[in-house]
């Protein structure tokens, strides 16, 4: 084989790392094909009678068994130079003529029609799906590797049982790599690719240098329910079957590539020259690089080398090791009982179950003392350091502390005893948390009402958790009370904290207990994970009814900081809320991202250094417009189920970084178990799927009136501890940590609020004239979630629209659908469930057309416009209702920005409210305006250039 490029070095006086860096550079070096270089020698000398011999040949023109096979050459040649003949070995164009004939040969177009037939099967096959796996953010081309053993016992157990099963060993070794792939992807059927060395199969070939490696593709199919030694039994049969047609696999242009992601190969092992080992292979390539992922076997009689390689763009090595200790967990497994059934196989080992457990709990003190205790604390350190603020009100922590002793003093003489519950309906204010502090130095409880809740559903969840009292609409007058003369209650870590409502699946809201323990473990937790002692002026800008923001209301009072109240109208105005991040030097903010999406539509966004971002999943482009707005931000994804007191698990974007799809959550918080559990409460292996349950210190005492909840299970790992079945789907990330996937049932967010279809659909059911009713989430135009209602009706008289407003009185405004639309029967799947996913695919071709009433100016035609974009769902009559179509109040958000920076004019939110039509919007505007003329003049100029705009783009 010539022409020969030959370097050669003296690193006898050299450093160690020299060694490492000359043969780096010869790799570099690249050979020159089209020039005949084929290939490239070294040799360097480490020592007096040590050399290094580095061998590199093109890849078009040796494989990794050539490369073994060279060694094997000038080994055995070196010893004896008599007892090699380079004649002997098989030359690579009686191979290319062979294989050239076969082409040409009989058989040839049966050969092919195999592969076809195999392709037809694999067609919108994908590789497995595997959580570690990132987009490639790079060109990157270096690879990361892992590697393990197996000792002569082992392998020849797995020979024996290999003998059992009437196969050789290889195939055992292949086709438990593909059931772990199998098992962690989920979906049971993917495409992989078996790196074959055909030199194997015929035997004239041994020794032979050439390309003769192939990536042959393979089908893998899996199903829980069969046995393993059947399921192999098949899987060796296709890879007989590749072998007799591997000859007519198009190797040059193969039909696919998707068999490449994930690979297989296996070799023996390098043969040992010389009694006292006087040559030594150091190293020889991985499987072939284009598979991203990749095991490697190497065996002889001794054992056997694992090893698996990767794109590090794609993989890391940890994953790559998780995935070794889970192979050799399932190997084993097989090897002793190979008839047991596919999904009973474990994957999870004493050391990967060591880890698991690890990374999934945290423990740490996180210090005794309640939020009140805390409060107490700071009252005595830094009594005028600001408490509380609301627009020009504010509170020291003295004064907070004098005003709350007065409230419950009051809420005594009202009857409120140590373990009642109070009912707060009270706007977001200064008096709300004063209130909250209030009850619970009078030792009580209390509930949240929303003031936004229509009557029903205030009046459903007042008769359920039935408060002794109810704290409406404001607080007495507190100069007006008598300082508190009773020393106040001293909490207990026992002591009812709270009672929050939310949907509940079986129709009615459920209300979820939480205790003065189970908060403080958050609130001491949660400051420790996000450094929330470093934030000075939280905001609270969300409702109470819900725990998202207890983050900053309890997260202020125990560090010392300022809780400073947004009006209402400031949560739901960007402008509003821009003005008021600034003017309070907010520092610290919690939200739900669609809702600051929708507030970042000002034209001077504002943003804390601090924002934690939780309720719903954070959408790549909010994150990286975050990041653009205030580089300093620092952004947390904070994850958690009421259940489980506000969150558990967080995760700090790194700053600067790429932002991944889906930020994961990485950090458990102090005290907390987060488990994710497959389908009989095993441990999920690292790169696997499975459910959430939490368990620890903030799991909740239940919820309220409803005994032996079914969510609420035994801890497997932990004796006499339980968990709560969140209901939440994720993935088991390798590097620690996990990233959510959706759903194991139909709960939704909308807006970051809970609701549970089957609760709104049981709304429904009970409307007069409702037979059947199907609720789905859908996203909107902006790809935020809305529901969308499906109802069969008794006979006619049911309208939709009707219908949804009926729901408005008997629901809060997130749980009332954007739609409602009568159909005439459900198309139903074979096993008699309803199919949703063809009802919502069928919603807009049974919706009703609507008369779209056309604009009479540019500035109707310009708010019908901004309401149709909004909307997403075609055009907008100027008569037409932007509520009625769907619309809610995240979008008015926007809709108020969008009119705001074309307009010029000044609008609230409420104006929207009232005048919910284009017709009637423009009419107020133009009401409102100095200069009607000009207004309208302003809006024909922004009519004019989209449509210029909008021309530019069909002509493009
Ligand atoms: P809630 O009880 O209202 O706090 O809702 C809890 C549910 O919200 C969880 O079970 C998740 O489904 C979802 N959730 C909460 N935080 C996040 C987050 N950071 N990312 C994605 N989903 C979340
Ligand atoms: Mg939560």
């Amino acid at each position: 084989m010539t022409p020969l490029a030959w370097a050669d070095a003296d690193l006898r006086d050299a450093p160690e790392a020299a060694l490492a860096e000359w043969l780096a550079n010869l790799q570099v070096a690249p050979l020159d094909i089209a020039r005949g270089e084929m290939v490239q020698a070294g040799l360097a000398r480490t020592g007096e009678a040590r050399h290094t011999l580095a061998l590199s040949v093109h890849a078009w023109v040796g494989d990794r068994g050539s490369l073994q096979h060279l060694f094997d050459q000038i080994a055995t040649a070196f010893a004896d130079e008599h007892a090699f003949d380079a004649a002997e070995v098989f030359p690579y164009a009686r191979f290319v003529t062979w294989r050239q004939d076969l082409l040409d040969g009989e058989d040839a177009a049966e050969g092919r029609a195999y592969w076809q037939r195999y392709l037809a099967q694999a067609a919108a096959l994908t590789p497995p799906r595997l959580v570690g796996r990132q987009a490639a953010a790079s060109q990157q081309t270096a690879r990361v590797r892992a590697d393990e053993s197996v000792d002569a016992t082992f392998l020849s157990r797995i020979a024996a049982c290999a003998d059992t099963l009437g196969a050789q060993p290889d195939a055992l070794l292949q086709a438990v790599w593909w059931l772990l792939l199998a098992r962690l992807d989920g979906t049971g059927r993917f495409i992989a690719g078996w790196q074959h060395d055909c030199r194997r199969d015929y035997p004239p070939m041994q020794g032979a240098v050439g390309v003769f490696d192939k990536a042959l593709p393979l089908i893998v199919e899996t199903a829980p329910e069969t046995r393993f030694a059947d399921w192999f039994d098949n899987v060796d049969g296709t890879l007989a079957a590749h072998v007799e047609a591997q000859e007519y696999w198009a190797v040059e242009a193969p039909p696919i590539a998707a068999h490449l992601a994930v690979g297989f190969a296996c070799h023996e092992r390098p043969r040992r020259h010389g009694v006292d080992r006087q040559w030594q292979l150091a190293a020889l390539p991985g499987p072939l690089p284009n598979f991203e992922l990749a095991l490697q076997v190497a065996w002889d009689a001794d054992g056997a080398a694992l090893s698996v390689h990767a794109d590090a763009a794609r993989h890391s090595e940890v994953a790559a090791q998780r995935l070794l200790m889970q192979y050799l967990c399932l190997l084993d497994a097989i090897v002793e009982r190979p008839d047991t059934v596919l999904g009973a196989l474990p994957l999870v080992g004493p050391r990967e179950r060591e880890l698991l457990l690890q990374s999934q709990e945290a423990v740490a003190d996180v210090g005794a003392q309640t939020v009140t205790q805390r409060i107490a604390h700071w009252v005595a350190e830094t009594p005028d350091a600001p408490a509380l603020e609301a627009g020009e009100q504010r509170l020291s922590y003295r004064e907070l502390d004098q005003r709350t002793a007065r409230v419950a003093h009051w809420l005594q003489g009202q009857g409120v005893t140590p373990g009642a519950i109070v009912a707060l309906n009270l706007p977001r204010a200064l008096d709300l948390p004063v209130a909250i502090l209030s009850v619970w130095r009078a030792g009580a409880a209390y509930l949240p009402l929303d003031p936004d809740w229509p009557e029903a559903r205030r009046a459903a969840v007042l008769a359920d958790a039935k408060p002794v009292f109810t704290i409406d609409a404001a607080l007495p007058d507190a100069s007006a009370q008598p300082e508190a003369q009773a020393a106040s209650h001293i909490t207990a870590p026992s002591d009812l904290a709270y009672v929050l409502y939310t949907s509940g699946s079986t129709g009615t809201p459920k209300g979820v207990a939480v205790e003065q323990g189970q908060l403080q473990n958050y609130v001491a937790a949660a400051s420790a994970a996000m450094q929330l002692d470093t934030c000075r002026r939280w905001a609270l800008t969300s409702s109470v009814a819900a725990d998202l923001g207890n983050t900053a209301l309890f997260g202020a009072f125990h560090n010392g900081a300022c809780l400073v109240v947004a009006a209402p109208h400031e949560a739901k105005d960007a402008e509003a809320f821009a003005c008021f991040m600034r003017a309070h030097a907010i520092d610290a903010l919690k939200i739900v991202p669609s809702h600051l999406e929708a507030l970042l539509e000002s034209a001077a966004p504002c943003l804390p250094r601090t924002l934690v971002l939780g309720g719903e999943a954070a959408p790549r482009a909010l994150v990286e417009r975050i990041a653009r707005l205030a580089p300093q931000c620092a952004i947390y994804n904070h994850y958690g189920p009421t259940e489980a007191t506000v969150g558990v698990m967080v995760h700090a974007a790194e700053p600067g970084a790429p932002v991944p799809e889906q930020l994961p959550l990485t950090r458990v918080l102090a005290n907390n178990r987060v488990r994710v559990l497959d389908a009989s409460r095993g441990l999920v292996p690292a790169g696997g799927l499975g459910e959430v349950y939490i368990g620890g210190a903030q799991l909740c005492r239940g919820y309220l009136n409803r005994a032996n909840a079914d969510v609420f299970v035994a801890d497997p790992f932990h004796a006499g501890e339980r968990l709560y079945r969140t209901g939440d789907l994720a993935w088991v990330l390798p590097e620690g940590g996990l990233r959510l996937a959706g759903r194991a049932d139909h709960q939704v967010k909308v807006h970051g609020y809970r609701v549970e279809p089957a609760e709104v659909e049981a709304a429904l059911l009970a409307r007069p004239g409702v037979r059947q009713a199907v609720v789905l989430a859908v996203p909107d135009a902006a790809g935020a979630t809305t529901l969308a209602a499906f109802f069969v009706g008794d006979g006619e008289g049911v309208d939709g629209r009707a219908l949804r407003e009926q729901l408005a009185a008997v629901l809060p405004a997130h749980m009332v659908p954007a739609s409602c639309t009568a159909v005439s029967a459900f198309a139903r799947l074979p096993n008699g469930k309803i199919d949703r996913l063809a009802l919502a695919a069928s919603a807009p071709a049974e919706a009703p057309q609507r008369v779209i009433a056309a604009p009479r100016d540019a500035l109707e035609a310009l708010l019908a416009d901004g309401m149709a974009t909004l909307l997403g769902s075609g055009p907008v009559g100027v008569e037409d209702d932007f509520f009625e179509l769907g619309g809610h109040s995240l979008q008015v958000i926007k809709l108020v920005a969008r009119i705001r920076k074309l307009l010029q004019v000044e609008v609230a939110a409420g104006v929207v409210f009232d005048h919910p039509t284009p017709a009637a919007l423009a009419a107020v505007l133009r009401e409102a305006s100095a200069d009607a003329i000009a207004l309208e003049q302003l809006a024909q100029t922004h009519r004019q250039r989209d449509l210029a705009d909008e021309s530019v783009g069909e002509a493009a």
